[in-house]
């Protein structure tokens, strides 16, 4: 049996981890953080899982992560991210599991973003033999099929030399996540919304002789969650794609890499028909913030007082113990902590933790 040594994992451990998914039939959950309540907070949730994991952050994730004070946005969504991918692999091996380090979304825009992450991960690189992150997403769905695949190219041509991984975007996912995307338009014309096999081959030639790369495809994903039926996710558009894949390259079952975006809300059977298809991450972003707020607006309701008086003014009693930040973020993290198990157990990761 594959065993991986517990922490982050990167270069060739990276694509042992993803290929033991794919042979496996199970998917690792993907979560935003945005600091270290909710990186601890994921680290755990995995541990409990004994499911590997992966952590992203988005360029705003990042920046909050640095601190929204910070005068330079660029530099904190830059160092933000250094200090995450640092604090995961100080910490990550202690828990037990196996944590990928990744980061989400960047448009054209952010391209320099990456690029700044690159140059900070290649002097980590130099300095420990092991790149910062094990992969970046770059999202350059909205952009000519050409420029998309030739800045991945040469992107993932600086990539590869440290052994990370791409994950680039085909087809439009539906929603707005961090400022990248839109509102979901109900009357618009959804055939964006469904990548094409087509593309998926031409990626698949580029990009394979470069480096090692994964594929977020669109098969009616959106960001956020939505009221039910607004969605129409059709996980055999994946299988389409791996089909034209396999047949003109002769390659083995499931080629693709592939990543779901836009897994919150999504249903039981409809994840699991397309982790069949080769998906082995999804990304959960909403649910999760649902399930860290809920507990805080819980906690504060449960005990308004201690909200508005250190002490009471009718009958002196101290509310210092209520009041510690730890008490309320602690319910927070536990309640990420719960939510992932059934994401865990969703997406077939639970108790199958290759860290040995
Ligand atoms: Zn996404």
């Amino acid at each position: 049996m594959t065993q991986l040594k517990p922490g982050v994992v990167t270069g060739e451990d990276y694509k042992t981890l993803v290929a033991t998914a794919k042979a496996g039939g199970y998917a690792l959950p993907a979560v935003n953080v945005t600091g270290t309540n909710t990186l601890n907070a994921v680290l755990e949730a995995a541990a409990v899982a004994k499911s590997d994991i992966i952590v992203q952050l988005s360029n705003g994730g990042a920046q909050f992560y640095a601190g929204q004070g910070m005068p330079d946005g660029f530099q904190a969504k830059v160092l933000g991210a250094v200090a995450a991918a640092q604090h995961a692999h100080l910490l990550a091996e202690q828990y037990g599991i196996c944590v990928v380090m990744h980061t989400d979304h960047a448009n054209k825009k952010l391209i320099p973003w990456v690029e700044a992450m690159l140059t900070e991960g290649e002097k980590f690189y130099e300095k420990t033999g092991k790149p910062l992150f094990s992969s970046h997403m770059l999202d350059l769905s909205e952009e000519t099929i050409d420029f998309n695949l030739s800045e991945c190219a040469r992107i993932l041509e600086r990539m590869s030399k440290m052994g990370m991984s791409l994950e680039i975007e085909l087809g439009v996912t539906g929603g707005e996540e961090d400022g990248v995307g839109s509102d979901i338009d109900e009357s618009a014309d959804n055939s964006k919304l469904y990548t094409q096999p087509e593309d998926v081959l031409q990626a698949y030639d580029k990009l394979t002789p470069i480096g090692h790369f994964s594929v977020a495809a669109s098969f009616g994903n959106v960001h956020g969650v939505y009221k039910p039926g607004n969605v129409k996710l059709r996980p055999e558009i994946l299988r389409n794609s791996q089909a034209l894949v396999e047949e003109r390259h002769g390659t083995g079952h499931n080629p693709l890499n592939l990543v779901f975006h836009g897994g919150s809300g999504s249903e039981k059977e409809k994840i699991t028909e397309a982790v069949g298809y080769g998906v082995f991450k999804m990304n959960i972003d909403t649910d999760t913030q649902f399930a860290f707020s809920q507990p805080v607006g819980s906690f504060v309701e449960a005990n308004s007082r201690a909200f508005k008086y250190q002490i009471d003014p009718d009958d002196g009693t101290p509310y210092k113990k209520l009041y510690d930040p730890r008490k309320y973020l602690r319910a927070a993290e536990t309640g990420i902590v719960t939510r992932l198990q059934e994401a865990c157990e969703d997406l077939g990761s639970k108790g199958k933790s290759i860290a040995g």
